[in-house]
């Protein structure tokens, strides 16, 4: 694929233009015009001009996509007193703007109901953006089956580090040009504002249900574990319209996101995108997903299906093949070629997933990070190692050589391997680090892959700029406040400092209140446990708090000395206990360096 003057890229600019209602023009991707420059894969260039067509478009009568207001789309269905907004974005500001560019064009229909189609936040953190408070608790807010437990509790364990990566994944500190951040492959960037969370009243509880909201009939299909652990696509039997959630676009997906998360499984994905063949190929002159533009035509709807359908268990079966030949993950992501006929198609094609990644992600969900080779069982640790390299390579300045070697042949993958060592030996040499820029600069501008540009181009940034300060919102209040207790307290266990705790012996217990719930809280070698109930015998101390207290302490909103002072909170019993509990609670770190150690 060369450019977007060649028929591929025409034929797709005109389907991605199809529709167009109003426009929204990205102000920061106006750059995106004509042939690609040297400095960005021609694919990646062309996706990102598809990407940054943006608006309000048509899908069908009644139906709109609202496109470019984030990573992700939102889609309308007017129904008959007002509307069904799918899929509320990131953060309500962005929703909001959505919704008045429809509102615009369409007039002042109010939100009679609303649809998260799975649990990750670029599909329910602007709630807030379409409906207020009251409206809420008055319309029906459908979610698939164990949607609010997975979207609050991706953030609790990992999402402080997840944040920190997804800064890198999606080019947050980058500047937008021709040699900054081109786009995310599933959509421009994401947007910045208030993330936001209103809890589902009905849940979708198995494929074939069915419901009606403001006058418009639903059809689900739940997808559990495919693209999100709770996701569920949507047919409009009416209208013959069919919402695919994120489990179809047109890029790869992602089996692992580089942000970092627990592996997918791509197998149950292909096996649900047969189903969604089965359930509603038939009846389906539209279908539109939660990222990119729609899909016209039965046909063509059926073929999106099957192709997507193909990669996703190719890549699974072929992946176990070869592990079973004995190949380990590094040399099946080589290995594996996609069959020409998906290969030759943009929906398969590498701009958010990658074959690389995802081998070895599939590797990684079957037999783990150990290749089986002893001689890698117990290598030292990157600084470490990197001492050694550097040293039998004969010193940085003879290694840094070697580099400019590399670097000259082409040989960026090698080239980036060996600064490394370098820059992990001595993280102050400035002509190391100057390299390894340049090199992942390289790398950069080679890829088709846009989370793998926007990780080289934003480490080659931190090489020369320094730990940047923009990271992903993490944690909001809407998420904190629907965290269970026992989920605070897990978050409350990852932050106990282990080596201080370890002579520690606490029991406490935590009384919430409004809703009322009580934890017994036992902290013994260097673990805290906790379970619902109370001590027996009684804890040495007890903390008395009301819930949204409890949720400002937590996020750092609230004062405690404010809560004690107005009777909120309260400690009785040992109130050492409850301060040498506190005090055993290490910070993490959001800004941690990535490209130096
Ligand atoms: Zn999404």
């Amino acid at each position: 694929m060369s450019s977007g003057s060649t028929p591929p890229g025409e034929r797709l600019l005109e389907e991605a233009r199809r529709g167009l209602v109003a426009e929204h023009p990205l102000a920061d991707y106006e750059f995106l015009q004509g042939e690609a420059p040297p400095t960005v894969h021609p694919a990646l260039w062309l996706q990102g001009r598809l990407s940054s067509v943006a608006g309000l478009f048509e899908l069908a009568p009644g139906f709109y996509q609202l496109r470019g207001f984030d990573l992700s789309n939102m889609h309308v269905v007017e129904g008959e007193e007002g509307i069904v907004v799918i899929d509320p974005l990131i953060t309500a500001e962005a929703a909001a703007a959505a919704l008045a560019l429809y509102r615009e064009q369409r007039g002042e229909r109010p939100v009679t109901g609303l649809v998260y189609t799975h649990s990750h936040v670029d599909h329910f953190g602007g709630a807030r953006g379409v409906l207020d408070a009251e409206r809420a608790a008055q319309v029906p807010i459908l979610a698939p089956s164990g949607f609010l437990h997975h979207a609050v509790s991706e953030n609790v364990f990992a999402g402080i580090a997840m944040g920190r990566r997804a800064g890198y994944m999606y080019g947050a500190d980058l500047p937008r040009g021709p040699e900054g951040q081109v786009g995310a492959g599933l959509g421009q960037e994401t947007s910045r504002g208030t993330v936001t969370l209103i809890p589902p009243n009905l849940e979708i509880e198995r494929t074939g249900q069915s419901e009606v909201v403001d006058g418009v009939r639903m059809s689900f299909q739940l997808t559990p574990g495919t693209e999100a652990p709770a996701e569920m696509n949507i047919h409009f039997p009416a209208a013959k319209v069919l919402c695919a959630a994120d489990n179809v676009a047109r890029s790869m997906h992602n089996i692992l996101t580089l942000r970092g998360a627990l592996v997918r499984d791509p197998r149950i994905w292909a096996r649900y995108l047969e189903q969604t063949l089965e359930l509603f190929g038939e009846d389906s002159e539209v279908m539109f997903s939660g990222h990119h533009w729609p899909c016209w035509g039965r046909e063509r709807i059926a073929e999106l299906l099957g192709r997507q359908r193909d990669l996703y268990a190719y890549l699974h079966d072929q992946t176990l093949r070869l592990l079973n030949k004995g190949h380990t993950g590094e040399e099946i992501a080589e290995l594996i070629e996609l069959p020409p006929a998906l290969a030759a198609e943009w929906d398969c094609r590498e701009f958010y997933g990658s074959v690389s990644h995802n081998v070895k992600a599939i590797y990684q969900r079957y037999i783990g990070w150990f290749d089986g080779n002893p001689a890698r069982l117990w290598q030292h640790p990157p600084s470490e190692r990197a001492r050694r390299y550097v040293e039998a390579l004969g010193g940085a300045e003879a290694a840094l050589e070697r580099v400019r070697e590399a670097f000259v042949a082409g040989d960026y993958r090698w080239a980036a391997e060996l600064a490394d060592h370098v820059v992990f030996a001595d993280p102050e040499n400035e002509a190391a680090r100057e390299l390894q820029a340049d090199t992942l600069e390289q790398l950069g501008y080679g890829a088709e892959n846009a989370t793998w540009r926007n990780f080289f181009l934003s480490g080659a940034r931190e090489l020369r700029e320094g730990v940047g300060g923009t990271r992903m919102p993490t944690a909001p209040h809407d998420v904190v406040a629907n965290l269970s207790v026992s989920q605070l307290l897990d978050a409350m266990a990852i932050r106990l400092d282990g080596p201080r705790a370890w002579d520690a012996e606490l029991r406490i217990e935590w009384r919430v209140s409004d809703p009322d719930e009580e934890h017994a809280i036992t902290v013994a070698t260097g673990v805290l446990h906790h379970r619902p109930g109370r001590h027996d015998p009684p804890a040495e101390a007890t903390l008395l708090i009301d819930r949204e207290a409890l949720n400002g302490m937590l996020l750092k909103t609230a004062d405690v000395a404010e809560l004690a002072a107005s009777g909120r909170l309260r400690v009785d019993g040992d109130g050492a206990k409850l301060g040498e509990l506190l005090g055993l609670l290490d910070e993490p770190d959001p800004g941690f360096p990535i490209v130096t150690p």
